[in-house]
C-alpha cells in the first residue's frame, strides 16, 4: 500500500509520541486514507488508528494523547489503500501499525510497500495461526516475521524469512514484545527508507523520507541498503546486510510525484531533480516549447519541473492555477469516485492569464488522464488557444504491483494509445514525455538500480513480472479488469516461496 512510515526511540526515557506525530504529519502526502499510532511501554502495545489525515492537537488535549500512548518506542503510518477493500470499516481495521502474537511472542510493525505472492502466503498464515484474518498485506508481513520469530526466537532469521518468501515491495519498522526495535528493507529496494538521530535527546528513527527527519530536526545518519536490516541500541544504529541482491530496484516514480520536494534521496532533494526533469523536456520538445506563451504547473508536484522548463526556454512561468488551500487530498491517490469532483474543485484558473494565450502545463504524470482534461477543459473555458502538457514521467503503460495505486491495464489511458491519442483523449494540443533515458540521467542512479516496471514492463520481482504479462495478455484479448491484478487468484503463484506457478 502506498504509505509513509516513521518510528523512533529513546534512550532518556522521554515519550516519544511528539516525534511520530510530527514524523506522521510531515509525510501525510504518502497516505490521507488513514493513520495510525503505536507505542511501547512495560511489554505492552498502546495503539491508536482512525481514518483521514493526521489530525490537528490543540493543546488542551495533548496530555490526553501522552497518557494515551505513553512509552518511548514507537511506530506510525499513514495509508492509502493498494490491497483490501476501501469502505470504512475496512479501512480502519487494514490501518497501521498491526500487531500479532503466539505462544507470548509479540510483534507490531508498520509498512510500506505491497505484497504480490498474497495467495500462497494468505494460506500459510492460516496454517500457522488459528486466528489469521486477511485485511490488507500488512497482516501477512507481520504474521510472517511472527512465523520466523517462533521458529528462530531470531530477528534477523526472522526478517530473512520475509525477505527470502516475500514478492514485492517493503520498507519495515516495527517493535518486538521485549521492546527491540527494528527496520528492514526488500532485497530489492523498492520503497524508500532512512534513518536519522537527535544526539541532544539520544532519539534514534527511522522514516520513508528525510522530511520527517528534518522536521524533527533529527540529523540523516543513511538510507537503508536492499535487505538490510537495521536495529537500534543507545550506543546507535547497527546495520546488517541480510541478504546481498546485485538487482536494486528504486521506485522512480517518486522521484516525480510521490516524494515530498523538500526530501532528498541519495543527498539530492528531489526538487532539484524535478527541475532538470523540466528542462530536459524542453530540449527534447524544442518546437513545442516555441510555439507557447507561457508556462503553468498543476500545484504542487508540477511547480518544481515548470521551474525547470521556465529556466530552459526563457517562457514566463505564470502562477494561473491557484489550489485551495485547505482541500489537501492528492488526486492522483483519491479513490476513483472522489478523483473528479475533487480535482474541479480543489484547482482554480486564473482567467486573465490565459485568455488567449498558448499554454505549456507541466504535469508529474499522466496516470489515468482525467485530472489532466479537468485542467484542460478549465483551460480552454477561459480561452487558452493551445495546450500542451510537458509530462516529467514518462508514459505510464503498465500496472504497478508495489503500492501505488495504478493497478491495472485498463485504468491506465497510457496503456495501449501513443502520445498523440493520449492528447485527444485528454483534450491537448500535444503531450510530450520526458524520455526514460533523460528521467534516469537526472535521478543520477544506474537504470539498473531502479524500478521502471510501470513505463518498461521489466518487474524487478518474478512473481510480479509473471502476473504482469499474462494480465497484459488477457488485456491485449479485451478481458475486463474488475479487480487490482495481484488481488486476481488465478494469476497468483501457487507456493510461499515467491516461485512463480
Ligand atoms: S512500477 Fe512504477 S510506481 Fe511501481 S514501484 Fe515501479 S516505478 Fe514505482
Amino acid at each position: 500500500m502506498g504509505c509513509g512510515i516513521f518510528g523512533a526511540i529513546n534512550y532518556e526515557n522521554q515519550p516519544v509520541f511528539p516525534f511520530v506525530y510530527w514524523g506522521l504529519r510531515s509525510q501525510n502526502h504518502r497516505g490521507h486514507q488513514s493513520h495510525g499510532f503505536l507505542t511501547y511501554s512495560n511489554n505492552h502495545f498502546y495503539v491508536y488508528k482512525n481514518l483521514d489525515l493526521v489530525p490537528k492537537i490543540k493543546t488542551n488535549v495533548i496530555h490526553e494523547w501522552f497518557e494515551r500512548l505513553p512509552g518511548s518506542i514507537g511506530i506510525g503510518n499513514v495509508r492509502y489503500t493498494t490491497s483490501g477493500k476501501c469502505d470504512d470499516n475496512s479501512l480502519i481495521s487494514g490501518t497501521q501499525p498491526v500487531t500479532a502474537q503466539s505462544d507470548g511472542i509479540k510483534l507490531a510493525l508498520s509498512f510500506n510497500g505491497n505484497i504480490v505472492n498474497t495467495s500462497p502466503l494468505k494460506r500459510e498464515m492460516t496454517q500457522n495461526f488459528e486466528d489469521f484474518l486477511y485485511t490488507c498485506d500488512s497482516d501477512i508481513i507481520c504474521h510472517k516475521m511472527l512465523l520466523g520469530l517462533k521458529q528462530t526466537k531470531d530477528l534477523v532469521s526472522a526478517a530473512r524469512g520475509v525477505m527470502e518468501n516475500l514478492d514485492g515491495a517493503f520498507s519495515v519498522t516495527g517493535i518486538t514484545g521485549n521492546g527491540e526495535f527494528f527496520a528492514f528493507k526488500d532485497q530489492y529496494g523498492i520503497k524508500p527508507l532512512c534513518a536519522g538521530h537527535d544526539p541532544a535527546t539520544k532519539t534514534f528513527a527511522f522514516s520513508s523520507e528525510t522530511v520527517s527527519l528534518d522536521m524533527n530536526s533529527f540529523v540523516k545518519d543513511f538510507e537503508l541498503n536492499p535487505g538490510e536490516l537495521v536495529t537500534v541500541s543507545k550506543d546507535g544504529f547497527k546495520r546488517i546486510q541480510v541478504i546481498e541482491n546485485p538487482k536494486h530496484a528504486f521506485c522512480a516514480f517518486e522521484y516525480a510525484y510521490f516524494a515530498r520536494p523538500d526530501s532528498t534521496f541519495g543527498g539530492k532533494y528531489v526538487y532539484e531533480i524535478r527541475e532538470d526533469f523540466g528542462r530536459n523536456i524542453v530540449k527534447e520538445y524544442p518546437k513545442e516549447s516555441h510555439d507557447a506563451d507561457i508556462i503553468m504547473s498543476v500545484p504542487e508536484t508540477g511547480d518544481d519541473s515548470a521551474m525547470g522548463v521556465h529556466e530552459q526556454s526563457g517562457l514566463r512561468w505564470e502562477r494561473a492555477s491557484r489550489r485551495h488551500r485547505y482541500v489537501t487530498e492528492r488526486a492522483f491517490i483519491l479513490l476513483n469516485n472522489e478523483r473528479f469532483s475533487t480535482i474541479d474543485k480543489k484547482i482554480n484558473i486564473l482567467g486573465n492569464k490565459v485568455a488567449g494565450k498558448r499554454v505549456i502545463i507541466t504535469e508529474d504524470s499522466i496516470v489515468r488522464g482525467d485530472t489532466t482534461k479537468v485542467i484542460i477543459d478549465k483551460l480552454r473555458k477561459a480561452g487558452a488557444t493551445k495546450v500542451y502538457v510537458f509530462v516529467t514521467f514518462p508514459r505510464i503503460i503498465g500496472p504497478c504491483f508495489y503500492g501505488i495505486d495504478m493497478s491495472t491495464y485498463g485504468q491506465l489511458v497510457g496503456s495501449k494509445r501513443t502520445p498523440q491519442e493520449i492528447a485527444k483523449v485528454i483534450g491537448a494540443d500535444g503531450v510530450c514525455y520526458q524520455s526514460i533515458e533523460n528521467l534516469v540521467r537526472a535521478i543520477g542512479r544506474k537504470e539498473d538500480d531502479l524500478c521502471m516496471a510501470c513505463i518498461t514492463g521489466k518487474y524487478p520481482t518474478p512473481c510480479a513480472q509473471k502476473m504482469a504479462d499474462i494480465m497484459k495478455q488477457r488485456f491485449l484479448e479485451g478481458y475486463e479488469e474488475k479487480t487490482r491484478v495481484y488481488e486476481l487468484d488465478e494469476v497468483q503463484p501457487l507456493t510461499a516461496d515467491g516461485k512463480a506457478n
